[in-house]
C-alpha cells in the first residue's frame, strides 16, 4: 500500500510524480500579466517555474494501466539544465508502487508532447531510443499520431520522434478515434485545443468516477476559464472544453487530477466565480514527490 493510494470503486489509483521540472512561467500562462500568475506560481530568477508531471498507475480488471509516462531520461546536460529536471522517472516511481516496466498492459498519452511521452522510450547502450514497457499497447489518438509525425511549424518544437517512432517501430502503439474505452472502466475522451489530438482519461468503478485532465486543465491556477498556456494551439477549443468538463466535474463532484501541478496531484472542485473553479481544500491529495 502507497500513502498517496486513492481506490475508486474496485480501481486501485497510484499518482506518481514521474518528472520534476521548471519552465518558463510566462509561457505556462500566455496573455495572463506576471504580476497575477506569479501569486499562483512564483518564479525564479530565470522566471522559470517549478512543474510535475503526475502520471497515474490504473490497476483494473486485472490490467495494469499507466497514464502519462513523463519527460523521461534522454535528455543532455545542457537540456537538462534548461529545465532544472531531476533525476526522477517513470520506471522508479512505478517500482515503489511494486509495479516493473514489464507489468504494464497499457499506456494511455494524453498527446505526444516531449514532457508527456518522453518517458515511453529509453537510450540503449548504443545510445539509440527503445521502448521502455516492453509488453505495454499505447493508446494515442490518431489525429495526434498524425500531428506529431507531421507537426505544423507552430507545434514541431515540443515533439521529439525519438519518444514514439521506436513504439511505431515495434508495433506497440494503437491509436483510437474519438472517445473510447481501452480497459474496464478506463475511457479516452478527445477534446483537441491543447493539441488536435489532445485527449483526457475518465475513469469508472462502483458508482465513482476520475478524470484525469493532461493539459486541458494543466494545474490548480489553470481552474480560471481563461487562463490559456502559450502551448496552446487551439485557445478557443481549450476554453470551451474546459468549460464544458469542469461545470460537469463541478456538478457531479468527480475527483480531478492535474498533471503538471507541482503540490496537488487531485481534488474535488467547486465554482469560484462565472469563469473559474476552486480547490475543495478538504478534498486535496498532494502531490507526493
Ligand atoms: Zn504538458
Amino acid at each position: 500500500m502507497v500513502s498517496s493510494e486513492i481506490g475508486l470503486g474496485d480501481v486501485r489509483i497510484v499518482p506518481i510524480v514521474t518528472s520534476r521540472f521548471r519552465l518558463d512561467g510566462g509561457s505556462m500562462f500566455g496573455s495572463v500579466p506576471k504580476v497575477l500568475w506569479e501569486r499562483k506560481a512564483p518564479a525564479d530568477g530565470s522566471n522559470r517555474i517549478v512543474l510535475n508531471v503526475n502520471s497515474l498507475l490504473v490497476e483494473t480488471g486485472g490490467q495494469v494501466v499507466f497514464i502519462e509516462a513523463g519527460m523521461g531520461s534522454k535528455f543532455d546536460s545542457k537540456q537538462m539544465e534548461i529545465y532544472a529536471l531531476s533525476d526522477r522517472d517513470a520506471v522508479a516511481g512505478l517500482r515503489k508502487a511494486g509495479v516493473s516496466p514489464e507489468d504494464v498492459d497499457i499506456v494511455i498519452l494524453t498527446h505526444l508532447h516531449f514532457d508527456h511521452a518522453g518517458g515511453s522510450t529509453g537510450l540503449n547502450e548504443s545510445g539509440d531510443p527503445v521502448p521502455v514497457f516492453p509488453r505495454a499497447r499505447f493508446i494515442v489518438q490518431e489525429e495526434e499520431l498524425r500531428g506529431a509525425r507531421e507537426p505544423l511549424p507552430l507545434a514541431a518544437g515540443s515533439y521529439d520522434l525519438r519518444d514514439f517512432e521506436p513504439l511505431i517501430e515495434s508495433g506497440l502503439i494503437e491509436t483510437v478515434d474519438g472517445d473510447e474505452e481501452v480497459a474496464q472502466g478506463v475511457f479516452v475522451e478527445r477534446t483537441g485545443g491543447h493539441t488536435k489530438g489532445h485527449q483526457v482519461v475518465r475513469l469508472l468503478s462502483g458508482g465513482e468516477e476520475a478524470l484525469y485532465l493532461g493539459d486541458l486543465v494543466p494545474t490548480a491556477a489553470h481552474l480560471r476559464l481563461n487562463w490559456l498556456m502559450s502551448w496552446d494551439l487551439e485557445p478557443e477549443v481549450v476554453y470551451e472544453e474546459r468549460a464544458r468538463i469542469l461545470a460537469d466535474a463541478e456538478r457531479r463532484q468527480v475527483r480531478v487530477f492535474f498533471c503538471h501541478d507541482p503540490e496537488v496531484a487531485s481534488s474535488r472542485i467547486n465554482r469560484h466565480s462565472p469563469s473559474s473553479y476552486e480547490l475543495v481544500e478538504s478534498t486535496v491529495r498532494k502531490a507526493v514527490c
